[in-house]
């Protein structure tokens, strides 16, 4: 089943489109099955299961934090985690930014980040509001240890994936514009978004990464 499901969407994602597995709520035992099939990177929301997952999968596949990061959030700013995770893909704030930048100076690694945009500008949802998106990227990319690679977003929540059409767009067009501003230690390489019920409207409007949860390990 699981194999399945994971043959069959890593055969239909276009060449260049990276899928990121979501492990919240799995067994190990099913995402240990997920990775045999061929998942290279896991999406993680919470840190309780790279502490648990790690050590037994270690540098078989690349971890992403797709989590909900705030600085009070202390135990994603710690050493053993920091050096697990390969992206961090939900950075929405500056000072977030400068915190994740000192912890990895101290540990001398330089860790890609991903800026999560809230693109249809939704009250207490995470992410950076367009307006205030470059402004905050001019900033974060002064900072030596954490480099920008793209943006992440989640997109509302909607009955039907086509309306999330024009907000993945906006989200291609806001990638491009970073992209063309052409600052130093910034590289528009990844845009992530789509998930199990709209990952292909999403790749159809220019996703690279999509995370997808519920389509493997369910579907
Ligand atoms: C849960 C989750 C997903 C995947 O959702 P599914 O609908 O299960 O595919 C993707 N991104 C983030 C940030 C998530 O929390």
């Amino acid at each position: 089943m699981i194999r399945d499901n994971v043959q069959k969407i890593l055969s239909e994602l276009p060449l260049g489109v990276e899928l990121v597995a979501v492990i919240k709520g799995r067994s190990l035992e099913d995402i240990l099955t997920a990775v045999e099939a061929g998942v290279k990177i896991l999406g993680v929301n919470y840190i309780k299961d790279v502490r648990n997952l790690f050590p037994l999968i270690n540098r078989k596949v690349s971890w992403h934090y797709i989590g909900i990061a705030k600085v009070e959030k202390h135990d994603l700013l710690r050493r053993k985690y920091l050096e697990a995770f390969d992206m961090i893909e939900t950075i929405d704030s500056i000072e977030l930014a400068e915190e994740l930048d000192k912890k990895c100076a101290n540990i001398g690694k330089t860790m890609p980040i991903l800026i999560e945009v809230n693109i249809a500008k939704e009250p207490q949802k995470s992410g950076v509001v367009p307006d205030k998106l470059e402004d905050m990227i001019r900033e974060v990319s002064s900072l030596k240890y954490v480099k920008i690679m793209g943006l992440m977003t989640m997109g509302p929540l909607v009955d039907d994936s086509e309306k999330l059409r024009p907000y993945f767009r906006e989200m291609k067009r806001l990638f491009d514009y970073v992209g063309s501003l052409g600052l130093p230690n910034v590289e528009m390489k990844y845009l992530s978004m789509g998930m199990s019920d709209s990952y292909k409207v999403a790749i159809e409007e220019g996703a690279n990464i999509v995370r997808i949860g519920t389509k493997l390990f369910e579907g």
